[in-house]
């Protein structure tokens, strides 16, 4: 998410300020501020909403800043809408110290809670603010050390640049779980979140570490350990010639890079929400509303569009299998022009990664015009959709720059498995299964990345299976709806080819009329309760000469009776199966698209965010 840029040295900071914030673009925002020190001692900061071509034209017209020391940021909003006041840089009660950072800090609420109590008085509504606030309660004159003492309070993810008028000649950095990179000039410094923002400036940089704090002079620079403050003697390197592709972090195309960046969007999705020993979770979007009212819902409505309906639909099966709550699905743009039953115990669960997709949006004010309980599942911070529910969840995803959704469906995913926690704990879930649930997702980003390991396979499979112009995909439960995902993704990103996502047992019902040789089919087929009847819709496929890909759990060799080429997902419990056989249908398609040729990042008549009808 964001980007971070830091200066100091000979040249005016905002130049290269600027330049690598607009080189930062590509990783999604939507606002963004910068704080640039002067040599008279005086300090300036401009913050602004929407395009980094905003914020240069308010440094030219109204508030001109200059100096040689400064840090800037692009904020994708977290915590707090993007708005003016909640764009970095942050700063302290003083307006003496300033703080750009990446990530989220978890614990960020009582923090804020014991320094207000102390006297400190907050102007956002960000996690970052109490950074500035509590390097505030630590500073008597030395940064460094009022940085390192502020960290050991800190828990989540971050990276930071901060910077202050009472010790200014130097900018202070620190990483851990966030990307951060200094690079080295003659008489001058950087800071940027990638190496690409330092193109053109230079082309030594230091990576840092997890853990790791640099502390940046005009003409030196030292890394110490956050953890016991000793140095740490770091060599610069070079940076890699390609740098232009960094964006795209060595991916071709965007699309891969979300698909590779699944492990840590479940990571960030569920960071500081388990509680493993007690078995549960910890929403806190949703402690806002009236719990006993939430305990008195009978039913819930999940509305949604495209892929995110097929996550609506797999919440389904773990919200009646779990929470044992009666769930229905509905397709945003059938349900705000139907007459739908709604009453005070119906919670309306709207999912939508923009936050501003259209019949998503109507189908909700048609359900709180009805008197429904609203609720959401958005990525976007500040989105339509976050401010009309009446609380929510956001997914943690980052921005998601490729216009077919991957890594949006993956925290989607998770986060009903946590809202299936959360609510079935409050009911009939138990602590044993509310802590299997929650201690095997846990587990997920480690056995997602063993899935993304058979990439090379699957890119084979994708050339091999490239000469046929119709797919079928099919599964049964948990895994129907990642069949119709299967299908969809394909159809998006490689649409010379047709495809269909059906539940198994459907097939009889009309598909396998068109079964032959030349028909592929696709069988989500992990060892789970439904195993046995895929397996039968196999033979019956099989019979028919048509050719099958299976995805199937580790161990099962029998399968290749059958299938003529498979795919192995590790073995997890079964409504947590979804997230791993999505992976290698969205690379499936993502190569087929790829070797026809395509944009993959942006099919034809596609857009990110539906806002039309
Ligand atoms: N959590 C911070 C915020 O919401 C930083 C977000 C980011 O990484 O851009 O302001």
């Amino acid at each position: 998410m964001c980007g971070i840029a830091g200066y100091i040295g000979k040249n005016q900071a905002n130049e290269f300020l600027l330049s690598a914030l607009k080189k930062l673009e590509y990783r999604g925002y939507d606002s963004a501020g910068m704080t640039i020190l002067d040599s008279d001692g005086s300090l300036g900061y401009v913050r602004s909403v929407g395009k980094i071509c905003d914020l240069e034209k308010k440094m030219r017209n109204e508030k001109k800043i200059t100096g040689f020391v400064g840090i800037a940021h692009t904020r994708w909003a977290t915590h707090g809408c993007p708005s003016e006041k909640n764009t970095h840089p942050h700063h302290d009660c003083k307006k003496d110290i300033f703080i750009v950072h990446n990530g989220i800090i978890e614990n960020y609420k009582s923090l804020k809670k014991s320094l207000e109590k102390s006297g400190h008085k907050f102007e956002s509504e960000t996690d970052t603010e109490i950074i500035a606030h509590l390097i505030e309660s630590h500073f008597d004159g030395n940064l460094q050390q009022a940085v390192f003492n502020c960290l050991r309070h800190i828990e989540g993810a971050y990276a930071i640049a901060v910077v202050s008028k009472s010790d200014p000649d130097k900018i202070i950095v620190a990483k851990k779980g966030s990307p951060l990179v200094i690079g080295v000039g003659d008489g001058e410094y950087f800071v940027a979140s990638d190496a690409s923002a330092l193109v053109g400036y230079t082309d030594r940089v230091i990576y840092l570490d997890d853990d790791e704090m640099g502390i940046i002079e005009k003409d030196k620079y030292k890394i110490v350990s956050t953890t016991n403050n000793n140095q740490i003697h770091k060599e610069h390197c070079k940076i890699d010639s390609n740098v232009c592709e960094i964006q795209k972090c060595g991916h071709e195309f965007f699309l891969l890079k979300e698909i590779f960046e699944g492990p840590e969007v479940v990571e960030n999705s569920i960071r500081g929400r388990i509680i493993s020993e007690k078995g549960l979770t910890k929403l806190g979007g949703l402690e806002v509303i009236d719990q006993d009212k939430l305990r008195n819902i009978n039913r819930i409505i999940i509305i949604a569009c495209g892929t995110a309906n097929y996550a609506g639909m797999i919440g389904e099966y773990m919200l009646e299998e779990y929470a044992g709550i009666p769930v229905e699905v509905e397709i945003g743009s059938e349900f705000r022009y139907r007459k739908p039953i709604i009453d005070e115990k119906t919670a309306v669960l709207v999912v939508s990664q923009s936050g501003e997709t259209a019949d998503t949006i109507a189908s909700l004010q048609e359900a709180k015009r009805k008197g429904a309980l609203s609720l959401g599942i958005v990525n976007t911070v500040g989105s339509t959709i976050a401010r009309e529910t009446d609380a929510g969840v956001y997914n943690h995803a980052g921005p998601e720059i490729s216009v077919a959704s991957t890594k949006a469906l993956m925290s989607q995913i998770t986060v009903l498995a946590l809202l299936t926690v959360y609510i079935g704990r409050s009911r009939e879930m138990s602590l044993v299964t509310g802590k299997r649930i929650t201690d095997e997702l846990k587990k997920i980003p480690k056995l997602m990345n063993q899935v993304l390991d058979t990439n090379e396979d699957i890119k084979r499979i994708a050339q091999k299976y490239s000469k046929y112009r119709n797919f079928l995909y099919l599964g049964r439960k948990y895994n129907y709806p990642i069949a119709c995902e299967g299908a969809l993704k394909l159809k998006e990103v490689a649409y010379k080819i047709h495809a269909e996502g059906y539940a198994g047992g459907e097939m009889k019902h009309g598909p396998i009329a068109m079964i032959d040789e030349n028909f592929p089919c696709f069988f989500i087929a992990p060892s789970d309760s439904v195993y046995e009847k895929m397996w039968s819709n196999m033979e019956e496929v099989k019979a028919r000469n048509g050719k099958i890909i299976a995805i199937a759990t580790e161990g099962n060799e029998d399968i290749k009776d059958l299938a003529d080429d498979v795919i192995y997902i590790p073995k997890t419990l079964e409504m947590l199966t979804p997230i791993l056989t999505a992976i290698p249908l969205h690379l499936f398609a993502a190569y087929m698209g790829i070797e026809f040729g395509f944009d993959v990042d942006k099919p034809r008549n596609l857009a990110k965010s539906v806002t039309v009808e």
